[in-house]
Formats: C-alpha cells, structure tokens, sequence
C-alpha cells in the first residue's frame, strides 16, 4: 500500500489530522491512554469491511499496551468473537502455555491479530480484509513499540509484512518489521493438530527469550 493510499485508509479509519510532533513520533514514549481509546473505540464500531456484517463483536487487542514482546494472530474464533478477546479458545491455552513457558504471564504480552473481527465459519481472512483492517494493526504496534514482535502462522505473518513469505522458509529467523525484530512461528492452531512441531516453536521462543534477556532456566 502506498501513502497515499494508507492517508485515505487512516482518512476513512476517522482520523482528521496527524499528530506528526516530535513528541508524537518519539520512540520509546509511553503511550498515552488517550491514543488507545481512540483507537479502540474507532475498531469497535468498524464497518471497513463484510467481516463487521458477521461479526459478534469486534476483538482488539489484550495485554500489556507497553510491553517488551507482542504477538501478532491470524483473526478471531468463534470464542474470541463471544468473548471480545483474543486466543481464549483452544489455540489461545496452547499460546498460554508458550507464554507461561517462557516465564511471562498473558498480562504482560501484547496480543493482537490481523484481522479483528471474525471470518465466518473460521475461513482465512481475505486479502481485501487484512488490507483494511492493517492501520489498525500498525498502529497497535507503533504504540506498543515492542521489542520483538512473534508472528503466529502464515497469514499473520504475510499481512504484518505485506510480503508472502512462505511460513516453512523463514519460521525461526529473525526478521523485522522497520526497525524491530520480528520472529515468525507457527500458529498454536497448527500445533494442535502437528504436536510434533512444538519443538520448533520452543526453538524460536528460545531466540526470543535470548533477544529479551529472559534466561531459558529458573
Ligand atoms: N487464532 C488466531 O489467530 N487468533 C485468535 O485470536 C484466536 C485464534
């Protein structure tokens, strides 16, 4: 997407002016809650696209809005649509344990997906829909500032890149997204169905863990 193209997106998002202060585009600030409620509140009542016509609810984002790690999925489930939140269902226990294992609590991760409402009958996102949906993602990711962001599965992968990177080349080498690392994994919903790609996973965690000084033992 070109700028002009993303300044019509962020025109149709309902921003009528950019704050492009030092202040404002100073990495590294604390983001003021104000930002986050705007734009939360713009995500709730999001029609963008024909995901808002099927939708329960819209599912923004969870966890800590500074932290040093943030993980990026493909799109709500049935259970987030009903819960509001991301990876609460099946998929979201298995991120829980990942989480745990890597001697985090959900609450201070970041947790966010490409798209925010819920394809139907669980369908991949489509690629109109990730279009739409990602100024809400960049922006996620601009006020966090993490320091690593992990993406889960390919869609999430190829949409917070905008390239199609095929997920078996790349998984477990570090990547980035303009000046922050970005560790592509497999999808916990995949790990449900391919235990034996877990050992993967933890492989990548571990790099991640390493980025963020996390010591692998306790
Ligand atoms: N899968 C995702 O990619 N995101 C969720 O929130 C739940 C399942």
């Amino acid at each position: 997407m070109d700028l002009r193209d993303e300044l019509l997106l962020l025109r149709d998002l309902g921003f009528s002016h950019l704050d492009i202060s030092a202040q404002a585009a100073a990495p590294g600030q604390p983001s003021g809650p104000g930002e986050w409620d705007e734009l939360e509140a713009r995500a709730k009542v999001c029609t963008l696209c024909r995901l808002a016509t099927t939708r329960t609810q819209v599912v923004f984002g969870v966890g800590n809005r500074n932290a040093d790690l943030m993980f990026i999925g493909e799109g709500p489930g049935r259970d987030e649509d009903l819960a509001g939140e991301p990876f609460v269902g099946r998929a979201g226990q298995l991120l829980n344990d990942i989480i745990r294992a890597m001697h985090l609590r959900r609450e201070d991760v970041y947790i966010a997906n490409v798209v925010k409402c819920r394809p139907p009958e669980n369908r991949n996102p489509e690629p109109d829909e990730m279009d739409l949906c990602r100024p809400y993602l960049k922006r996620q990711i601009e006020l966090v500032n993490p320091k690593v962001i992990v993406t889960l599965g390919k869609h999430a992968l190829q949409s917070t890149l905008e390239k199609s990177y095929a997920i078996s080349a790349v998984r477990g080498k570090w990547l980035r997204y303009g000046d922050t690392k970005l560790m592509p994994t497999y999808h916990p919903a995949y790990l449900l169905r391919t235990p034996s790609a877990k050992k993967d996973v933890w492989a990548d965690m571990k790099l991640v863990m390493a980025e963020l000084v996390i010591p692998v033992e306790r």
